[in-house]
This record gives structure tokens, sequence and C-alpha cells, in this order.
């Protein structure tokens, strides 16, 4: 077995939510704009302590890309992607890049992010009849 090694990094940093492990500064961060599935998520030119998974073909929002998951090197979460390639000429900035789930993942502040749609199974409170405005 191959020893782990971990970066530290220095300044603002986001951790694994799960086991803290540091991940990537906000100075590398290239846009906050980024939706996956699970809600925001942020761009990054540079992650430090993930693996890759097996490439794959997925089809986004902005096109056919070529992309691998990531995974946290200390408890093996998945947290985001990385961007191999890219189809359409408009996307190749992303190529190289990586993407970080935001609800995975532990701002500078240390706060955490709730994702804005809860998933219906973990719903079980009965409000069907209200109609709230609010
Ligand atoms: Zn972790």
């Amino acid at each position: 077995m191959g020893r782990l090694f971990f970066i530290t990094l220095e300044g603002q940093i986001y951790r694994c939510k799960h086991c803290h492990t540091h991940l990537g500064l906000m100075d590398d961060i290239m846009s906050k704009s980024f939706h996956s599935s699970h809600g925001k998520a942020y761009l990054f030119a540079k992650i430090v302590n993930v693996t890759v998974g097996e490439k794959e073909e997925r089809l986004m929002l902005t096109g056919l890309h070529t992309v691998v998951d990531i995974f946290c090197v200390g408890c093996g979460s998945l947290v985001g992607w990385k961007y191999e390639a890219a189809y359409e000429k408009i996307q190749k900035y992303k190529e190289g890049k990586f993407v970080l789930e935001r609800y995975q993942v532990l701002g500078p502040n240390g706060n955490g992010y709730i994702p804005a749609q809860v998933p219906q199974a973990l719903s079980d409170t009965d409000n069907t009849d209200n109609t709230d405005e609010g």
C-alpha cells in the first residue's frame, strides 16, 4: 500500500466537510456560478488531495465533456469532478480544471452549505396543505 500524502494549504481554504482535508484555495476559484445536480458548484484551477475515478463522457448543460470524478483522499467522499476534455470550443477553458460540489466542502469561514432543493425523501414534514407565500 502506498503512503498517502496530505498537502497542507495556506490561506482561504476549502476543506472536505467530512474529514477536513484541504482541497482548494479561494484564490484558485475561477467561477462560482457552476451548478451540479446537488446545487452550487465551484470551478477551481487547482485542487489537491484528491484521487480520480474512471474517465467517462458526460452530457452537461454546456455540452458533452470527458470528465473524471474526484474523491477526497482523506475519506473517499465524492467531492466533484475534473474536466479532461470539452468538445465545444467555448468550453475548452475548462479542460484540466476541477469542480467542487459546494455541499461537500466547508468554506474558508468553516460554514457548510445547505442545498436549496431538499430531496423529497428527506422531507417528512406535512405542509402540503399550506400555501406558504412567504
Ligand atoms: Zn474527506
